[in-house]
This record gives C-alpha cells, structure tokens and sequence, in this order.
C-alpha cells in the first residue's frame, strides 16, 4: 500500500519525498487500523489522509470544524486532480447534485463535511451504504473538554465508530497534551489507535523578542524587510489594531484591520483581502487565525505580550506554513504582565492559578536569553536537539549578554532592598540612574546609597535589565502597584551565589539586516530570486482570474523550486517539487514560457538539477 501512496503523492502533489512522520502516518491509514497523529501547523497533516484517501478504493469522510478550511482544502485538491467535494449549509443545488453523482459513480475520493451535519438526518444511513475507506477528523482537539476549543458538536463523533460498523477512524490535530491525546482516543471510541506523535519545534521560524519602544517604528522595520509580502500584526486590544492600522496606512503600508467590534461583513472582507494579497498585511486581535491556512505568512509581529506561551504558539504558528522561513517578532513591555494580570483577576476567578502559571511563562520567555526555540518546545514537555538552533534572536546572536552581569544585577536588588520593596520598576530604574526627578528628591532617595549607581546607563536598559530579573525569578512584582521585592533566588545573588543572565541589543550589528537563518539560506540555495518575483507575478494573474487564493495555484516552495531549476521542458517541470500531473498540465505551457524569456533575456543558465 505505501508504493501505491508513494505514488500517488508524486502524480497528484509532485512530492517526492514525505516530511516527518507523514509515511508512518500515511501507511496507518492505509493499513486501516484507526490513529491519532499530532502534528505541528504546516507538518503536512492533510496530505496523512487526502494521498492514502485518493490510493484506497472507496469514499473518505473528513469532519472539518469550517467553511473556509474545507473550501480551501477542496479548491487545492481540484487544482492537483483529485476529485473532492463538501457538503455544508452553503453549497449550492448544483454542487450538491454533483457530489452526490460522483459518489454515485464511484469517482469521488474526498467528501468534507462539518460535524453536526455527519450525525444529522439520516446521513449515518446514507454512509452506511457506500464502500468507505476511513473518516479522517480535522482538529481533532475540538473532541476534548480538556482542549483549548472544544466544540459539544465533536461529542457526537464518538457514535460514528459503531455505527458505520468499525470503520478505521483517523484524529489530527496540532495541539494535543497526554490528556487530549488519551480524551480522543476515548470520545472517539478507537480501537487500539496508533499515535505518532511529531516534535513540535518549528525550525524555520526565527523566533525574536524585543522591548517594546515607539511600536509603529519597530514594526515598520519588520515590514519594510518584507515587502509585498504577507504577515500578520497581532495586537491585544481593538483600540491598539485600530490606532496601528491608521498610522501604517499614512505611511502608505497595505494594511487591514479585524477584530470582533468590526461588522461582519467588513471583517470577511477584510479577511478575503489577506488571503487573496490585496492587502499585504492583517492587524488584529486573538480574534483573527482560526481557519485561516494561508501557506505563505512570512511574518507574524506580536505588538504586545499574549497571556501564554499556548497563545503564542498557535499565532506565531501562523508563520511559514509552506515550511519556507519566517520571522515571528515579539515586543512586550512590563505593562502588558500588569495588563493580563487585572483581565486575568477581573474575569479567570476559577482558574486564576493557572492563568497566572501561564502568564508566568511567557513573561520569562520573553525575559530570559536563553534559545527561543528550546524554551518553546521544553515548554510543551519535548527538548531540542542540537545546540545552537541557528534561528532565534539569542543564537543569532542579536543579542548581547554583558559581562558584568552578576555585580549589575547585585546594584539593582540592593537598590529595589534599599527602597523597602515600596516602590515599582520605572522609579527603581530612576533611583538608580540617578534621575533629578521631583518624586526621588523629595523622598530624600537621592541619599542612598544606590542612587545613581547606574548612571553610565539609560534609565530604558536598566528597567530592562529589571525585567529580565524579573523573568528569572530574582526578583518580582506584588501587590495592586506592582512594587518590586527580591525573591529567595535574589538574595542568593546578593550573597555573590549565583549569577542571572542580563542582555542587550547587540551594538555592532545593523538589526535591519540581520543574520540569514539556516532554514532561510536553505530554501534560497541556488534560487534566482529575480525570476522567483516574476514567477510570482504569473500565479498572481492566474490565482485572480481563476479566483482561487494565490498559494492554491502553486505555493512559494513550488515557485522557488521552479527559480531553482529553471526547467525548459514539461519532464522538467515535472521534476519540480509540487508540481503534480495536473497542475503540469494546466500551468506548465504558462510558466515554462515565463523561465524561458527570462533566463534567455538575463542569460542564466536553464535545466539545473
Ligand atoms: P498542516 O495541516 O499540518 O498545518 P498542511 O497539510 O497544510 O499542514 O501542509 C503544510 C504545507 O506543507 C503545505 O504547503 C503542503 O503542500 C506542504 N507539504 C505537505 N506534505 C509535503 C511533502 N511531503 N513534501 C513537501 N511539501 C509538503
Ligand atoms: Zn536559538
């Protein structure tokens, strides 16, 4: 059965080779015995099923929890040949009457269908009487009351199993603790499940986290890296997405806002915009992800800290699904800790602990300098192998730590210990940089014997420095003002003990050029980048008029494959890397012309394999 999947993910998709996990995965589907298969984003979880779905005689069910996704799905699987369809409350008579033909003639491999339509009416019935070769459940945490998305109408997937007389059921999803995974198997109902389980490290994402300063500015230098391209601007509040996306528009950025105040009409528009590249970037709030599978997200910019590293991950997440590189750009101040904390208390009474746990957690990913990368995946209980992950701001090193580092870090609990532990960050920092402020005089503080200590500093790079204190546990904030107090671990570093880490931007390099990532030098090697934007043209004249989203055309892993090889013939399109026999067909005509006026016009050498 794998030869046959092998093959068919080389006709219809033009992948030659399978990303981690995904043999194993797909072979269990072929094999029929039922599994669970976690994934991270863009780990290639649909093909799992769709390329064994399309080798096995019969029909698959997928349970999809939307629309869009299944749409999506849909329109790719016709652009590569396979012959899918949905059934949901928006298709229209004539696409219905089609589905139900093809699954009369036995040509349809893919039926998508949203969860409360599969148990409704008679639909059970009607499955029961046509030869299935598995049902495939997308999102597969929504199952579980212990995920973060549970969805009631999921429960009722776990009558599905007996009443379609044992056929192999297949769960996927991205997210999934020992407890989800251990729910789904039991609300699902299957029978001795295979779980493979994949890391969940990202590696061509660059992770970077800042302090946040003038915002706009900073986010604007990420932009400006990327232009024409798409990313995604996170920001906690609907004020703070609107205020962004006036003043990225006056500096003549191509931005869109959404958040849940907006009507809903303008937020599909708005949305449709990203997908389909009119717009360049998305502003918005925790509100604008989910069913969004844009393969080609080159960036996603945080404005503000979310409330967990959970968060963070699923948004940044967004990032690089096309497994091309991506920069996921953090800035956080200590305010946003104090934000979180007065929602957190105002709204999370019954599990106030717990969000805290989780508030603490990312303010010491966003405080500490250690490889952003191995304190995500150690978050998610899984470690990094290697050293240095060669993607992340600390090992890129952007960062500097100082040398001085221990008696620092001593000036500035003695000098949070000298002020009793009444007085908040901001103050601290001016105690200590000894700030002529009417505040410090008054209170005589300008006499102790911390007060200017600090002075060769900004009063910005000690508050710094104070948070990354913070983030490692030497010293914390308490009370309603958050006044600083040196913690048990604090007071071993005034004894000399033990050193924290503090940093600093790097002085000697340019930030607005950073340092290429491994996965970025990779995915560029011998690519013609010219001819990559030219590429990019064509599709984006096809994608519009065939009213698709560009990435379903063909993604940027696929152009940059074509800018790499530079075919002259159909075989040699063929050769590219998701370049299928259908999209051969349809396109090839089109795009070998583009490569060939190009490199005839630029003399560049053709057909390198
Ligand atoms: P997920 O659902 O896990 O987020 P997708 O199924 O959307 O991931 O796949 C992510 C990207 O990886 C897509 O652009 C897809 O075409 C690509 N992909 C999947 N399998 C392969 C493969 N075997 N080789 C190359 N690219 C692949
Ligand atoms: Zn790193």
């Amino acid at each position: 059965m794998i030869e046959n999947i092998t093959k068919v993910l080389k006709k219809y998709w033009g992948y030659e080779d399978f990303l981690p996990l995904q043999k194993e995965a797909m072979a269990c589907a072929g094999s029929g015995r039922d599994s669970i298969v976690v994934l991270p984003t863009g780990g290639g979880k649909s093909l799992c099923f769709q390329a064994p779905a399309v080798a096995m005689p019969g029909l698959a069910v997928v349970v999809s929890p939307l629309i869009s996704l299944m749409k999506d799905q849909i329109d790719a699987l016709t652009e590569c040949g396979v012959s899918a369809g949905r059934l949901d409350s928006t298709v229209s008579d004539q696409q219905r009457d089609s589905v139900f033909e093809r699954i009369h003639n036995k040509t349809l491999k893919l039926l998508y269908v949203a969860p409360e339509r599969i148990m409704s009416g008679g639909f059970v019935d009607f499955l029961r009487k046509i030869e299935l070769s598995m049902i495939a459940i997308d999102e597969a945490h929504c199952v579980s009351m212990w995920g973060h998305d549970f969805r009631p109408e999921y429960r009722q997937l776990g009558l599905l199993k007996e009443a379609l007389g044992g056929v192999a059921i297949h769960a996927y999803t991205a997210t999934a603790t020992d407890q989800v995974r251990a729910d789904i198997a039991v609300q699902l109902k299957l029978r001795d499940p295979e779980i493979l389980v994949g890391s969940f490290d990202r590696p061509n994402l660059v992770y970077k986290v800042r302090r946040r300063g003038t915002i706009v500015k900073q986010v604007c230098q990420v932009l400006d890296r990327y232009r024409g391209e798409s990313g995604i601007i996170y920001c906690i509040r609907r004020k703070d997405v609107d205020g962004m996306c006036v003043k990225l528009k006056a500096k003549g950025y191509r931005v869109a806002p959404y958040h849940a105040g907006l009507d809903p009409e303008r937020r599909k528009k708005n949305q449709e915009s990203f997908i389909t590249e009119k717009v360049d970037t998305i502003v918005a709030t925790v509100a604008f992800g989910m069913g969004i599978d844009k393969s080609n997200v080159r960036y996603v910019i945080h404005a503000g800290m979310p409330k967990s590293l959970e968060h963070y991950q699923q948004e940044s997440g967004r990032a690089g699904r096309d497994g091309l590189e991506a920069e996921c750009c953090l800035f956080h101040s200590g305010g946003d800790y104090g934000t979180w904390k007065s929602i957190l208390q105002n709204s999370e009474a019954a599990g106030i602990e717990v969000s805290m746990a989780k508030l603490n957690g990312i303010y010491s990913y966003c405080t500490a300098l250690t490889c952003r990368h191995r304190m995500l995946v150690s978050y998610f209980g899984q470690e990094l192998e290697g050293d240095g992950c060669g993607a992340c701001d600390v090992c890129l090193g952007e960062l500097d730590c100082i040398e001085d580092s221990l008696v620092t870090s001593q000036k500035i609990l003695s000098c949070i210990v000298r002020l009793e532990c009444r007085f908040g960050g901001d103050y601290t920092a001016a105690v200590l940089t000894g700030s002529k402020d009417a505040r410090i005089l008054q209170n005589g503080h300008d006499n102790l014997s911390t007060y200017g200590l600090l002075s060769d500093f900004t009063k910005r790079i000690v508050r710094d420095w104070t948070e990354q204190l913070i983030g490692q546990g030497y010293a914390e904030k308490t009370g309603e003002y958050s006044v600083l107090n040196v913690t048990e671990k604090g007071r071993l570093v005034l004894k000399g003990l033990e050193t924290p880490k503090l940093g600093k931007p790097a002085k000697k390099r340019d930030t607005r050029h950073p340092r290429a990532s491994k996965a970025e030098k990779q995915s560029w090697e011998g690519v013609d980048r010219e001819l990559f934007e030219e590429l990019r043209q064509s599709r984006r004249v096809i994608a519009d008029t065939k009213k698709v989203p560009a990435f379903v055309v063909f993604g940027d892993a696929a152009l940059r494959d074509m800018a790499r090889k530079r075919p002259s013939t159909s075989a040699g399109f063929l050769h590219v890397s998701g370049v299928g026999e259908q999209k051969n067909k349809q396109y090839g005509p089109q795009f070998l012309t583009a490569i060939k006026e190009y490199c005839q016009k630029h003399s560049v050498e053709m057909d390198v394999l």
